[in-house]
């Protein structure tokens, strides 16, 4: 009968066995020894040790006897099978079966591991003929096969460790391999996998890779790793935002980045070395261009005129490669390299490529190996992880520009500045470029703050319906509450609170400021904040049902960007900016559309320094509203300006023609107003007097062609 041996000996032996059964209830205490003494208590029922196997073996189905009858017919042969001498090896004159026993118990059953225990089979058990074969066969139930099995391997490897050379050391680790080798293909031919595999998937072990594989995996593995690295950090450009939004110049960029490459003095000594191993010809110089073969040209018409050139002396490479172009036949693109292509192609053909371009040499670029400083290694062919260049960063910006993701608004007041250079031949040049100012429009402006408001959940914009279905009262409240006049008709009420409501303001700031010693002017926006057209700070706190204390008014004012440009505080600079403004207000004088609803925009307050208010009011510079300067009639006003002789340079574009006049202007400017300038010998206390007989007045508006 061929039966789990470990089932014959848990049934005959461990049911009854009190060492075993504590050992068994006591999975956090047991001891580690051994060899635990069993101590077998005859008086335990037949009935208690089926519920003792049961539970023994509640986790394993295959071993089960769930029938207590059967068990009571199993248990009674299992019985003989196991204690009586005559079944075991030798009749049991070596103390057989106490190994047998010791080797089969509960206690041995529960040190193997979970999975060969949920390989054991109550009957044709595959471990115990095989894993356990050596304990098993020393009894007699053990099957005939099984045996031969084992002979047959204990032959194996007898024998193919008897052909290998006897180092111990190694013996094993050879013979293994040798069996291998015999029965892979065998494995191969029978089940279409090697005995290697099989192998290693029976007992779970990751393929066997030859150590020149498992670098080049690693290093591939780690290689996409970096790709990773590299990807994730620019996933939608957001290493490109980022810059733009830390201020560094793309020159601080590159700079920066330069400390993930070699320094210059390692990169240095790596080309030196590179370059002495080259001489002495233990490796290759790495060409910077392929087979000469794999790129289009008129190759004969090329030397034909290189050898022309020859006696000048002087060569561009690089127009000459556009003037052949110079293309690769494989990809047919043209090399960024071309130049260096032909370059070497006529070094090649046995042009004396030095005697070229002498007057260049000095740079060395041609005689000595450029130093190229190398990205860091982490380890032999892999670099670290670098952000990328400032040069792939204009590109995304240049198309971000194209497709308005960046939005950089309009172009307004053009400047011609000067820049000036120092070329490479030392000469001073100086460069005239356009710079223009930046404006965004307030609509757009007010539309993009608007949603930002609303999805902060702070905006009160209301439907014509909202307004039809309120109460007297509730109007009334309301208006109250915004501190308004409510002694009027209902429907005037109604009205009024709907105009309220949809007003805004808005509020504007003014500024100049030096950025690398260039000057800059700089308007910033935004909407004021009013309890008619936002939540109030307890509203809001009750509605968001938070603890905390939100300041809406900061949520509010957040300042918004509205023209930025080149200027100097000089009145000609700042009066460029004038016109465009004018155009953008205008637009604000229209309702603006939000959703369904119309707003109403109003320009407000206004702060800045003294001249910037002047510019805004109009009031003594810009001429676009009437100023405050005291004189009532427009028409005196005027003649009192022309009376004179200076107010003319404004037709030259002089702005404040009474400004910086010379004494004798002065004089003249007094006598044509019929003031007296006999006692006034100072020339302050001259321009005092101008200065009072005029009222203060410098403001040409009523002298424009065209008074706005
Ligand atoms: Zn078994
Ligand atoms: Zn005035």
């Amino acid at each position: 009968m061929n039966i789990c041996n470990f089932a014959k000996v848990i049934i005959s032996r461990s049911t009854k066995d009190s060492t075993s059964i504590n050992y068994f209830n006591n999975p956090h205490s047991r001891s580690e020894q051994n060899t635990l003494t069993p101590v077998y208590n005859s008086s335990v029922s037949l009935k208690q040790r089926h519920e003792n196997y049961s539970l023994f073996m509640h986790k394993y189905p295959f071993m089960q006897i769930n029938n207590f009858k059967l068990y009571c017919q199993k248990t009674a042969r299992i019985q003989e099978y196991v204690t009586n001498a005559k079944y075991y090896e030798n009749r049991n004159q070596g103390g057989e079966r106490e190994t047998f026993i010791n080797h089969f118990n509960l206690i041995q059953w529960l040190k193997i591991s979970e999975t060969e225990r949920k390989q054991h089979k109550l009957e044709n058990c595959m471990p115990c003929n095989t894993t356990h074969i050596d304990i098993s066969k020393i009894h007699k139930s053990v099957s005939e096969t099984s045996i031969q099995i084992l002979n047959l391997s204990e032959q194996i490897v007898e024998n193919v460790s008897s052909i290998l050379p006897t180092s111990t050391a190694t013996k094993g680790k050879k013979t293994a391999q040798a069996l291998i080798n015999v029965l892979n293909p065998l494995f191969e031919n029978q089940f279409r996998k090697s005995f290697e595999k099989s192998a290693a998937e029976a007992l779970h072990l990751s393929p066997i890779e030859k150590s020149a594989d498992k670098v080049k995996n690693e290093l591939t593995l780690l290689k996409k790793n970096k790709i990773q690295i590299i990807e994730a950090t620019s996933v939608n450009d957001r290493d490109v935002e980022n810059f733009l939004a830390s201020g560094k110049s793309f020159k601080q960029h590159d700079r920066e980045r330069m400390h993930l490459y070699e320094s210059k003095a390692n990169a240095e000594k790596e080309t030196k070395i590179r370059l002495e191993k080259e001489q002495k010809g233990q490796v290759v110089h790495k060409k910077h261009h392929g087979n000469f073969s794999n790129y289009t040209f008129n190759k004969e018409e090329f030397l034909v005129e290189i050898k022309s050139l020859m006696e000048k002396g002087i060569v561009n490479w690089t127009r000459l490669a556009k003037k052949y172009d110079v293309t690769n036949t494989i990809t047919g693109n043209k090399p960024q390299n071309a130049g260096q292509v032909l370059f070497m192609f006529a070094k090649a053909n046995g042009i004396d490529i030095m005697s070229f371009n002498k007057h260049k040499a000095v740079s060395g670029r041609d005689i000595l190996r450029r130093v190229r400083r190398p990205k860091k290694k982490i380890m032999k062919k892999l670099s670290i992880p670098t952000p990328r260049s400032s040069k792939t960063f204009k590109e995304v910006i240049k198309q971000k520009l194209a497709d308005g993701t960046i939005y950089l608004g309009n172009q307004i007041a053009p400047k011609t500045v000067i820049s000036s250079s120092i070329s490479k031949e030392g000469n001073l040049t100086e460069n005239k470029v356009i710079v223009y100012s930046r404006i965004i429009g307030l609509q757009k402006i007010i539309l993009s703050e608007l949603s930002r408001l609303q999805k902060s959940g702070i905006l009160l914009v209301h439907n014509d319906e909202y307004y039809d279905t309120l109460t007297e009262d509730e109007i009334r409240q309301r208006l109250q509450f915004l501190g308004e006049e409510t002694n009027a008709s209902c429907q005037d009420m109604r009205l009024k609170l709907k105009v309220i409501e949809r007003t805004f303001k808005l509020k504007m700031w003014h500024d100049h400021s030096d950025i690398l010693n260039h000057s800059y002017v700089n308007f910033m926006t935004t909407i004021l904040y009013d309890a008619a057209n936002f939540m109030t700070d307890n509203e809001y706190q009750t509605l968001a049902r938070t603890t905390s204390t939100t300041n809406v008014q900061s949520i509010v004012e957040k300042p918004q960007l509205y023209i930025l440009g080149r200027s100097a505080s000089k009145d000609i600079d700042q009066i460029s900016y004038t016109e465009a403004r004018i155009e953008d207000l205008k637009q604000l004088t229209n309702k603006i559309r939000y959703g369904d609803i119309d707003l109403i925009f109003k320009l407000r307050l206004f702060s800045g320094d003294g001249p910037a208010r002047q510019f805004e009011a109009g009031q003594q510079r810009g001429g676009n509203f009437s100023c405050i300067c005291g004189v009532e009639n427009l028409e005196d006003r005027r003649k009192l300006v022309v009376e004179g002789s200076s107010w003319i340079k404004i037709k030259d574009g002089i702005i404040n023609p009474f400004q910086n006049l010379k004494k004798e202007e002065l004089i003249d400017e007094l006598e044509e107003r019929g003031v007296d300038t006999f006692h006034l010998n100072l020339k302050s206390r001259l321009q005092e007097e101008l200065t009072s007989v005029l009222h203060g007045y410098v403001d040409p508006c009523i002298t424009y062609d065209t008074p706005r």
